[in-house]
């Protein structure tokens, strides 16, 4: 097989990937075990191989141009093709390409992002995030948060406080504790997880929770009322804290009523447990805030980031240490006997600096929750309409659709019909990437996208349920 194009420099790589997709993919399918990937699959069928990328659209081996609503996996907030990060990437690696932060050791641009995001996170209801520990990925954030809050509840002489409880369908990752967090069925199934001492509620998902006739407000109240009923069949004093996402992503864009969070604020606070955001998509921009909490009044302890911070251009994430844990973990605790090789990695602290500058200066996180969101949010309402759409909502740059037999009841179809993964190959298609979780579809575009570009994706998006139509008929599946 010819491995050449592999070892060329980009400019060729790209040219060659062009006429040598089959041999990319050969290659690919032989000795590269993807995440989350079917690998009998991918064998038969093969990868889609994206070779380049700018703005908001990216281009595969066979240069098709393809609108990414989906920012690559929900983090490219900042568009492809950023110069700016590309120097702040090449500027550090020359300077200090790395330096642990061990062992009292520091560098500068971790310093620097650590200071810039104690500036960013809004304090709410007198609660200040002035700390923030570094790691490289959401997973490790939240391994991060496990480790920390039992710490914490150590320090303070509850050591029993050991049970985190989190939701069904949320994710929060792909390690041990990660995936045990989450409230992924598929995920638990493979290797033994939930890990002890995690459990979960229902998650706030009004269309398949809510009783008949019930309103959403009153929903969001009950839904929230299971934490409470959680604690308790628990107790309280063995409980060290409440893990969830301000808008469930990788569950299918779930959003939550507005009295969901608040009734939340209160148990959590009736209890005295900690509260852990999970805003590893909902941070940066992406529902028109620096931080999410910040839009639902809630007042976590801890957030887990990662993703938007650096816009995916090169690894980072973090948890940003509110001031309760810090003032114990921090001031009082001792060695914290946890870290990662690249935790205030200084060059993925450097394009995350660079990042923040861009979006500041862009004013990217004011133009979605201004103008762009809600204008996401006009286009997507309008798409209720087409007789394959059951729900749609969105909030600021996320939004999901989902896919109904019978607009009028509200029937489902048949899961193992796969009518989300019959969308989402018509998407492909068409020159559209929107993910499907079952019969959801849902997106998460670059914040840089404009109001045109908002027109032409939900046209395409038109265009793709219609062929998801024209392919149901075609079956018999549809009237
Ligand atoms: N938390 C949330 C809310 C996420 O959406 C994700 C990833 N999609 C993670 C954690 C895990 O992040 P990573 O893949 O960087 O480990």
């Amino acid at each position: 097989m010819n491995t050449s194009i592999l070892i060329a420099p980009p400019a060729l790589v790209r040219r060659a990937e062009q006429q040598d997709t089959q041999a990319i993919q050969a290659l690919d399918s032989a000795h590269f075990i993807h995440p989350f990937t079917d690998h009998g699959d991918l064998a038969t069928r093969g990868s889609r191989v994206i070779t380049h990328a700018d703005n908001i659209y990216v281009w595969d081996s066979e240069d098709h141009k393809i609108l990414d609503a989906m920012s690559g996996l929900w983090c490219v907030n900042a568009g492809y093709g950023r110069k700016e990060l590309a120097d702040a990437a090449y500027q550090q690696m020359m300077t200090l390409p790395f330096y642990n932060t061990f062992f009292q050791t520091t560098n500068v641009p971790a310093v620097q992002l650590a200071t810039k995001l104690a500036a960013l996170a809004p304090k709410v209801g007198g609660r200040r995030f002035e700390h923030v520990f570094f790691s490289s990925s959401g997973s490790e954030s939240n391994d991060t948060n496990v480790r920390m809050v039992r710490r914490y509840w150590d320090l303070l002489g509850q050591p029993q406080r050991k049970v985190i409880i989190s939701r069904n369908n949320a994710y929060h990752g792909s390690t041990m504790a990660g995936a045990s967090l989450g409230g992924m069925s598929g995920m638990h199934a493979q290797g033994d997880l939930p890990i002890p001492n995690i459990t979960h509620i229902e998650q706030p998902y009004f269309f398949e929770n809510a009783l008949p006739g019930e309103s959403e407000a009153d929903f969001g109240l009950r839904a929230a009322r299971w934490l409470d009923e959680k604690i308790l069949s628990i107790g309280a004093d063995k409980v060290a804290a409440f893990i969830a996402e301000p808008v469930q992503g990788a569950g299918g864009v779930i959003i939550p009523p507005s009295t969901y969070w608040p009734e939340i604020q209160r148990i959590v606070d009736k209890h005295g447990i900690l509260l852990i955001s999970d805003e590893v998509i909902c941070a940066f921009g992406r529902l028109g805030h620096w931080f999410a909490y910040e839009k639902f009044g809630m007042r976590p302890d801890l957030v887990t980031f990662a993703k938007g911070v650096t816009s995916g251009y090169i690894p980072l994430g973090g948890v940003m240490v509110g001031d309760r844990v810090a003032q114990v973990l921090v001031d009082k605790g001792g060695e914290f006997n946890h870290g990662y090789t690249y935790s205030g990695h200084p060059v993925a602290c450097a394009v995350a600096l660079a990042n923040i500058e861009l979006m500041e200066r862009e004013n990217l996180v004011v133009q979605v929750r201004d103008d762009t969101g809600p204008y996401l949010a006009e286009r997507f309402e309008e798409l209720r309409h087409h007789p394959l759409v059951g729900t749609a909502e969105a909030c600021g740059f996320v939004a999901g659709l989902l896919l109904v037999k019978n607009k009028a009841t509200r029937e489902l179809f048949d899961p193992d019909l796969g009518v989300g993964m019959m969308c989402r190959a018509h998407c492909f298609r068409n020159g559209l990437i929107m993910r499907a979780v079952g019969d959801r579809m849902i997106i998460a575009p670059p914040l840089v996208m404009t109001r045109a570009q908002i027109d032409e994706m939900v046209a395409l998006i038109r265009r793709c349920l219609d062929a998801t139509v024209d392919e149901l008929r075609a079956v018999g599946q549809l009237g």
